[in-house]
């Protein structure tokens, strides 16, 4: 290099010295390391298909292994059936299949970064998504809410997302996978609905999580908490001090995703809770029962002819459906035997309360102030600062 930097005419030198310069400056902006690490950090493991009878897979490209880490020849779209000892493809028995993509593999026509890994389980196909941590949290978030909302409620719900998947990752870390892709655990449909303000939130809170204790903590969240955030002892039986609940006024600001209301006769209703393996017989009536310190009904009363009972909260919304029952935040009327439910919030209202943190960023709020007012006492920290 010095001795064509000695050929060159001093203008000349002085242009690459600038051109070294400025791609040293480059080279070392934030956003050029965060994309590596983004890239090369944590992974996690999704289960995005279980039990089912018939995959098709599908892709540009796709590395093709077995259960040997053997790479195989496949012509796509394929078609992967679950027999008795393991995976059909084309008369070919496999264990274990692995499709690796560069940009995406379809799994049923859906596109998800990383590889699928298929596998027998329950009488089905098990698809398992593995992709690396902060490219699962960016297809997550419309998901969960709408990129669409104030950055700082985006930034809040990347936060919280990635600090739940990674105290999952640690508790099921023997499991086959560690997270489910429904409401179980957080909804994830893989890349399809991924944009840039999404990618932007996950970025811009890249390795950050909330901890109690020095600890990553259970970050718990819901949809819409209805006023007032619920303790974690009155849903799950273990008090956690972070978890303790709060006033949260500010959900309130979107009556239509707050309030909600649902009738069902008193014959459907039976139906349904004996469909859900409650034992009730000659249902004439329910009633609602004490009601919680944070507004919530600690136990529905049904009145039958063959014996009364009385169900939980939870235990009545979860045998009547989440989709019907939002939240145990309600009351009710019977009215010629049919029950109007009337109630506000949506979820079970432990941590975080979706809807309350948008309209706190529309005030202004930062996502620490956000994730602190709903986790109280718990700190924000880099992942590289707690390992
Ligand atoms: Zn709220």
């Amino acid at each position: 290099m010095c001795f064509y930097l000695q050929v060159l005419q001093p203008f000349n030198r002085m242009c690459i010295f600038v051109l070294l310069a400025l791609l040293a400056i480059v080279l070392s902006w934030p956003g050029m390391n965060r994309i590596h690490a983004a890239t090369l950090d944590e992974t996690i493991r999704v289960a995005i298909v279980k039990s089912a009878s018939e995959v098709t897979v599908a892709g540009d490209g796709l590395l093709v292994t077995n259960e040997s880490g053997d790479a195989l020849v496949m012509s796509f779209p394929v078609t992967v059936k679950p027999v008795k000892d393991g995976l059909l493809v084309d008369g070919r028995l496999f264990r274990r299949l692995s499709f690796a993509a560069s940009s995406a593999v379809y799994v049923n026509n859906k596109p998800y970064r990383g590889l699928a890994e298929l596998s027998v389980a329950d009488k089905g196909i098990l698809v398992v998504n593995q992709l690396p941590l902060e490219e699962y949290l960016v297809g997550l978030i419309n998901c969960e809410i709408s990129s669409a909302w104030p950055i700082d409620a985006v930034k809040a719900q990347a936060i919280i997302a990635r600090t739940y998947a990674l105290n999952k990752k640690k508790a099921r870390i023997n499991n086959h996978y560690h997270l489910e892709s429904s409401v179980i655990d957080q909804v994830y449909e893989g890349c399809l609905i991924e944009d840039s303000r999404a990618r932007r939130a996950v970025l811009e809170t890249e390795g950050e999580v909330l901890t109690y204790g020095g600890s990553i903590i259970q970050a718990f969240y819901h949809s819409n908490c209805g006023g007032q955030t619920e303790a974690s002892e009155h849903v799950w039986g273990t008090a956690i001090p972070y978890l303790k609940g709060v006033n949260c006024q500010y959900c309130l600001s979107s009556p239509t995703a707050t309030i909600w209301e649902y009738k069902i006769s008193l014959k459907d209703l039976e139906a349904r809770l004996r469909t859900a393996g409650i034992k009730v017989s000659g249902l004439y009536d329910i009633k609602p029962g004490p009601v919680n310190t944070r507004g919530r009904l600690k136990q529905v009363m049904l009145l039958a002819s063959k014996g009364d009972s009385a169900l939980s909260g939870d235990q009545f919304r979860k045998a009547v459906g989440y989709g019907a029952i939002k939240s145990t935040r309600f009351t009710l009327k019977n009215v010629k035997n049919e029950i109007s439910f009337s109630g506000s919030g949506n979820g079970h209202g432990v941590g975080l309360c979706q809807w309350g943190a948008k309209h706190r960023a529309l005030d202004g709020f930062g996502a620490g102030e956000i994730l602190a007012y709903y986790y109280p006492g718990t700190e924000l920290k880099k992942l590289s600062d707690i390992r």
